[in-house]
């Protein structure tokens, strides 16, 4: 990447960010890198995008999230936040494969696997969002057969689920995935 080469941009690989620092503010991140902790400091800000899980872990692992989990786990509280890991919205969804009788052709090397799609409303209402998403794909996916195998794939998803779950540490340890607890339906 040609931006690789800008002086005021360093790229670490291979990194588990651990923890964020604070003094009052955060001021930098702390991470493993080949089994040795690392302290890296920002002039302006640390911004935390470690997907829907991680990034609620790594706020209470550096103390930002419920007093009442974290104290038993003897981490230092530097923000009470009990809804850190509390608002989990995940999208369930089925998907049903049908292989086909006959091989069918080769997919274009430029479809998106996903093919047509469809988002309607439950209620029948087009004064709302869609609650439901349909998808279509001409490939039978599934993670126990190869792409070899042909056929088609329907999946039915709920977009606007009513469900909350939890993201919870599991340990002090940031090696340690958190735990989660999605509530589905
Ligand atoms: C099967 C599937 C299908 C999806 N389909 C769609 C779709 O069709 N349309 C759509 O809009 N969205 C879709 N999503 C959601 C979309 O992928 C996410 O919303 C998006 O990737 C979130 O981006 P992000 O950068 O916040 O987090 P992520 O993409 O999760 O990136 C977080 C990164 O942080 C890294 N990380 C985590 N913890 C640490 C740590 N401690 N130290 C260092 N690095 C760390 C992770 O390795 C990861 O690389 C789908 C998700 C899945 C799982």
């Amino acid at each position: 990447m040609p931006i690789l080469t800008r002086p005021n941009l360093t790229v670490q690989t291979g990194a588990l960010v651990t923890r964020l620092l604070f003094k009052g503010t955060p001021v930098g991140v702390e991470y493993l890198h080949q089994g040795t902790l690392q302290q890296v400091y920002v002039n302006q800000e640390v911004i935390l995008s470690a997907g829907v899980f991680d990034s609620p872990k790594l706020l209470m692992l550096s103390g930002i999230g419920n007093a009442e989990h974290l104290l038993p786990l003897n981490i230092p509280v530097v923000a009470d936040l009990p809804s850190v890991g509390e608002n989990l919205h995940d999208h369930p969804l089925v998907a049903v494969g049908y292989k086909s009788t006959q091989a069918l052709p080769a997919i274009a090397p430029t479809s998106n696997i996903v093919e047509a799609g469809l988002f309607l409303h439950s209620g029948k209402s087009n004064e709302v969002a869609p609650d439901l998403q349909f998808l279509f794909s001409p490939a039978l996916l599934s993670p126990t057969l190869t792409h070899e195998v042909s056929g088609a794939t329907l999946v039915a998803c709920l977009i606007k689920p009513q469900s909350h779950g939890t993201v919870t540490l599991r340990s002090t340890n940031p090696l340690d995935p958190a735990v989660v607890q999605a509530n589905y339906l």
